[in-house]
């Protein structure tokens, strides 16, 4: 069970004078949401509602919560700074309390003089701890600062990862402390920089070398397949943190100029299922970018990046391929 703040929450329903709250949840914390909603009832006589659509990051804030509701909840993740305000919405960030104090000797074995701190939200407060362990032991750590997508100092999201590639030049490496790989890979691909993981949910050190080459590998793979592509299906997500609509129309614009046929497809949760029917050879996705990376091999058809649509038709090389991103 996670500690979700509720008493700061019960405080911002009663400053707000709200009536009904909207409570968002991400997948992780979904088992918690009807004690949650039940103590806020019971702690402000509020009327909770539950969004029991997916949700995957705060770029996912389901805006719709104002035609149910007052103010919006949303757990688990930071704000995205860049992102137009709402005072209506709270964000309760969501801290793991894994030990990994004792994992870090092996790690120390595999670390550079110089080492990059990286992380997610659920581990933030770890860093300064983690940061005076290596110092201790004698490595230089550093913990740089993102753009306006990113909150915290060290902190990372799949889309971006500018907390790591501001030190790129001041580090021989990266250590992550979290769980998952789609974080230390997108490091990796995005500073060029190996990149080891402390992981406190596994219990273990590792690296994702073998997993990259795997992965570029993949995606290799696909851009070869939608390189023979006559039509492309272009992803635009509807939720709010997502959008690229610009990007989207300079993609069928060079789509079209390669003589294919490009479609603009909105959509919200992306899937295998809702594409099927679409008779259309190939897709890219200006939406999440773990749309593409992680969840290829779901799709019966080639899921690009826009970077990648860019080496599918001709307009980038293979050597120059990087990870796409959100800015802030
Ligand atoms: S775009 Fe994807 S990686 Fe970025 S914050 Fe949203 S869910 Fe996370």
């Amino acid at each position: 069970m996670f500690d979700l703040h509720l008493a700061e929450v019960a405080d911002f329903i009663r400053v707000k004078g709200a009536h009904r709250v909207a409570l968002q949840f991400p997948e992780g914390l979904k088992s918690q949401a009807m004690e949650s909603a039940d103590e806020i009832e019971r702690l402000t006589g509020c009327v909770c509602i539950i969004l029991g659509d997916p949700c995957y990051g705060a770029c996912d804030l389901n805006v719709s919560y104002r035609a149910f509701a007052d103010v919006l909840v949303h757990f688990g993740h930071s704000e995205i700074p860049s992102m137009a305000a709402d005072d209506n919405v709270l964000f309760v960030e969501v801290r793991l309390e894994y030990d990994f104090i004792d994992l870090l000797p092996a790690a120390l074995e595999r670390l550079s003089p110089r080492v990059g701190l990286v992380t997610t939200v659920q581990h933030i407060h770890q860093l300064g701890m983690l940061k005076e362990w290596l110092e201790r032991h004698g490595r230089t750590a550093v913990i740089g600062w993102g753009d306006k997508r990113v909150k915290n100092a060290g902190q990372v999201l799949g889309c971006n990862v500018t907390a790591a590639s501001s030190i790129k030049d001041e580090v021989d490496q990266f250590l992550y402390l979290g769980s998952g790989d789609f974080h230390p890979l997108a490091v990796s691909l995005a500073a060029g920089k190996s990149v080891i993981v402390v992981d406190p949910l596994m219990r273990e050190v590792r690296d994702v070398e073998q997993l990259k080459d795997k992965i570029l590998r993949q995606r290799h793979g696909a851009i070869a397949l939608a390189s023979e592509a006559r039509s492309f299906g272009i992803i635009i997500s509807s939720k709010p943190g997502q959008q690229r609509r610009a990007l989207a129309d300079k993609l069928k614009a060079t789509i079209i100029g390669k003589g294919r046929k490009a479609f603009l497809i909105v959509m919200d949760n992306v899937s295998p299922e809702q594409l099927m029917a679409f008779q259309i050879d190939a897709f890219v996705s200006t939406a999440c970018p773990r749309l593409a990376m992680d969840d290829y091999l779901r799709y019966s058809k080639p899921m690009l990046t826009p970077i990648e649509l860019e080496v599918a038709l001709g307009a980038r090389n293979w050597d120059d391929y990087i990870f796409d991103s959100f800015l802030g």
